[in-house]
Formats: structure tokens, sequence, C-alpha cells
């Protein structure tokens, strides 16, 4: 089986829904090791990403052409960190989804295209606490059930998992890389807003697949 155009733009309206239901949560997070609008940020971007999908004269044709308009949204919305970071993650995932649907192959190489493009434009590595820590055990879950045969409704469900138990792992790492660096070991303790909203964007694929 396959994912399609039409799970795609599910995933789309998903993320919105999920980030706008968690702004306040993001919010908080941010403004415990940061300057507290990643949930501001997020909301903002995906509200404008609506916005485009519900103006679209001509359906997308491609996964990947759902992703651009995110990725090219975010960019333009976003901001801060998040924006560049989530925008490139997203433009990088639209460049190997060039097709109408994806199987369990096409899943990996989107959540690894994302890290990938999260990588070159920050220049994290796992254990800085950010949204690294997310996508890097998303994508290596993701390539270990596709590589057992899952199908990919199973091979998003086990990368979601491993975005949320990313995320709660950056709680007790201190923050080497963007803004909440700045507080060195205050940063520990906390969870990072980044790989709390990565993990929340993954669920929402996983519950655009199996609904
Ligand atoms: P800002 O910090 O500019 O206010 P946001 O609050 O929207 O931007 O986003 C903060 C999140 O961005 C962090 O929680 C972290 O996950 C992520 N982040 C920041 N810098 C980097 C980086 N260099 N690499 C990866 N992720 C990063
Ligand atoms: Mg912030
Ligand atoms: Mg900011």
């Amino acid at each position: 089986m396959t994912l399609d155009v039409t799970w795609a733009v599910d995933w789309v309206r998903r993320c919105a829904a999920v980030v706008a239901a968690h702004r306040e949560e993001l919010i908080e997070l941010d403004r415990q090791i940061g300057d507290g609008d990643h949930g501001e940020n997020m909301n903002r971007g995906f509200t404008a990403v609506i916005a485009k999908l519900d103006a679209l004269v001509t359906p997308p044709g491609t996964v990947g052409d759902v992703l651009k308009l995110v990725a090219t949204t975010l960019m333009s919305t976003v901001g801060g960190a998040a924006g560049p970071l989530y925008g490139t993650a997203f433009l990088r995932a639209a460049k190997v989804t060039d097709a109408p649907a994806i199987d369990s192959a096409g899943v990996v190489a989107l959540i690894e295209a994302a890290l990938e493009g999260i990588v070159a434009r920050g220049k994290a590595t796992t254990g800085e606490k950010t949204m690294v820590d997310a996508w890097t055990p998303a994508a290596e879950a993701a390539a270990h059930a596709a590589a057992q045969g899952v199908d990919p409704v199973g091979v998003l469900e086990v990368a979601a998992q491993a975005a949320a138990e990313g995320a709660e792992s950056t709680i007790p790492l201190v923050a080497t890389k963007g803004r909440a660096s700045y507080l060195g070991e205050r940063s520990a303790g906390h969870l990072d807003p980044g790989s709390r909203s990565t993990a929340l964007l993954l669920a929402a694929a996983s519950e655009a697949a199996r609904d």
C-alpha cells in the first residue's frame, strides 16, 4: 500500500490542527528555555499554510507539491529559528516525494531528507537539545521498520513514537545550539520546544495515514 496526495493534504491539515491545539504548550516550553514564541510562530505558519491550501485552483499532483507549499509558506511566515529549519526540512522532503504516492521507502526518504535539511541549515547533531533529537530517532526507526517490510502506516507509527521519545530525551540535556544555549546548564530539566513540535507533526502524519 501507498500514501497519496490525499494523505499529504490530510497530514498538513492535521499539522495545523495539532499546532493550534498545542499552541499554549509550545509557548510555555519555549518560555522556559527560549523567548516564548514557538507556539505562536508555528501556529501562524500553519494557519498560513491552510489558507494557501484552500486557495489552490489546481489540486496538487504529487506529495512533493503539497510539501513544497508547506515549505515556502513556513519560510515566509514562521520566522525565528524554526521557520528556516522547518522550511528547509519540508523543501528537502518535497524533493524526494515527487510522485502521486509514496511507499515505505518513500516515507523513510521523506523523513531522512527532512532531517538532512535541518542539519544542513542548523548544524546541530544529536544531544544538543534541538529538534534534531526528535528527527534522528524518527528517521532511524522508520528505516529499521521499512527494512523489515512494514507498510507505510506502520513506518509512520514507529517514527512518530520514536520522535516522541526523542523529544522526552531532551529534558536532561544542556542546550548547545539555538536560543536555549544562552542558558547553559540552566537549560537542563526542560523539554526542547522544537523537538516537541516535531513529535506533534510526525504524530499527525501517522494519524493521517491510519485513518
Ligand atoms: P527562536 O529560538 O528563534 O525563537 P523558535 O522558538 O520558533 O525560534 O524555535 C526554537 C526551536 O528551534 C528550538 O526549540 C530547537 O528545537 C530549534 N532549533 C534552534 N536552533 C537549532 C539548530 N541550530 N538546529 C536545529 N534546531 C534548532
Ligand atoms: Mg522561540
Ligand atoms: Mg523567537
